[in-house]
């Protein structure tokens, strides 16, 4: 037995036991540890089983106590103590078996407390599974980047070939065949800077550097309205707007654009000799806040209706006198994505089609 005070009070636990875990000799640090009072302190015939948790109790009977009468000593096992107060507290424990003067088996030990350890070593984890969480989303990005690269100098490449195939005309033919060509060159060039314009869009959308601020979804709207008063005009087209005003937090430009992408494409894919006729409203959830925007327009066959945020998915490829280029819906997705949110599409084909979206509040 170790007696004074430094031992008493040292920065571990001491403890001595007996064969069945009945406690002998007890320091004060251990004491401490299980916040006894002072008759507790002192009371005998104490046991470990009284301030070990179910489990480690468990795993004394099947480890701890057999591998001490089997070696003579263990090294770093982890118990967990429960203190007086229902709290628990993890231990490192080392103990030697030995014989005390009178022949009899004794079991010293010394406790160290790894509560720190333990949780540094659960920061270590969540970091660890941060990064790989990371490493993964960049890995995708990377693909998808990938992909996006080569959809992109592939779709930019066609418009470009038909251009340089007329030009090779123009230069073959006579000069009264040439306006022709040049016209259709015209056009095939003018696509590729919409495209053009379409990626940089994409491209600059959902930026994390863009400053929110509240947003008043009236003035939103009046924006909205705004930019497209021509279009609706030209194409006789019935835009309902909400009359109820939220404030929702967002980028009001990236915003804008959104409803803009969303109400273009109700008018672009609009059933034919039909006036489109566009409702967009607001519902206000314990958590979010839901727009929806519906069109009587095509629809979206069912298989469609996730595929559709990817870039370059068209599913109207058919219509050729519809133009587009299919960043659009990708475009809408990344700036719901800043906003830490979410949307996705119901549809019907030939009844029309509902673009929702859920911002939290
Ligand atoms: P695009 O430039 O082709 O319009 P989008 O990304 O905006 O690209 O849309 C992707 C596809 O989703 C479109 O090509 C179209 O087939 C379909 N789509 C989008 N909005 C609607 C809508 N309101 N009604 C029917 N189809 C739509």
């Amino acid at each position: 037995m170790i007696t004074g005070d430094i031992m008493d009070n040292a920065p571990c636990g001491y403890l001595v036991i007996d064969e069945r875990g009945g406690v002998i000799q007890i320091d004060n640090t251990l004491k401490n540890w299980l916040k006894y009072s002072d008759e507790e302190k002192n009371a005998k015939g104490l046991s470990i089983y009284n301030f070990l948790t179910i489990g480690s109790k468990m795993y004394c009977e099947t480890h701890f106590f057999p591998m001490l009468q089997f070696k003579g000593h263990v090294k770093e096992i982890n118990l967990e103590l429960l203190k007086k107060t229902g709290e628990t507290q993890p231990l490192l424990v080392n103990a030697n078996f030995h014989r005390n003067n009178n022949g009899i088996k004794e079991y010293v030990c010394i406790l160290i407390d790894i509560t720190h350890r333990k949780l540094y070593e659960k920061e270590l984890l969540l970091a660890k599974q941060q990064s790989e969480s990371h490493l993964k989303e960049l890995q995708e990005i990377n693909e998808g980047l990938s992909q996006f690269s080569h959809t992109v100098a592939h779709d930019l490449k066609s418009p470009l070939k038909n251009i340089l195939g007329l030009l090779q005309l123009v230069d073959n033919n006579e000069i009264a065949s040439s306006k022709e060509y040049l016209s259709i060159a015209y056009d095939q060039g003018q696509e590729m800077v919409e495209m053009i314009d379409e990626l940089l869009a994409f491209a600059s959308s959902g930026n994390k550097n863009q400053p929110f601020e509240p947003v008043l979804t009236n003035s939103m709207f009046e924006s909205l309205n705004n930019k497209l008063e021509m279009l609706l005009q030209k194409e006789d087209v019935k835009l309902h707007c909400p009359k109820t005003n939220f404030t929702i937090t967002g980028n009001l430009s990236e915003l804008v654009r959104l409803f803009q992408n969303l109400v273009e494409n109700a008018i672009k894919y609009k059933k034919w000799g039909i006036s489109p006729e566009i409702h967009i409203s607001i519902t206000q959830t314990s958590d979010n806040i839901i727009f929806s925007v519906a069109d009587n327009g095509l629809g979206i066959p069912t298989q469609y209706k996730k595929s559709i945020f990817n870039p370059f998915v068209r599913v109207h490829k058919d219509y050729t006198s519809i133009k587009g280029s299919g960043i659009g819906l990708a475009t809408c997705k990344k700036i719901v994505s800043a906003h830490q949110g979410e949307i996705w599409v119901e549809s019907e084909v030939d009844k029309g089609s509902t673009f929702f979206i859920s911002l939290p509040l």
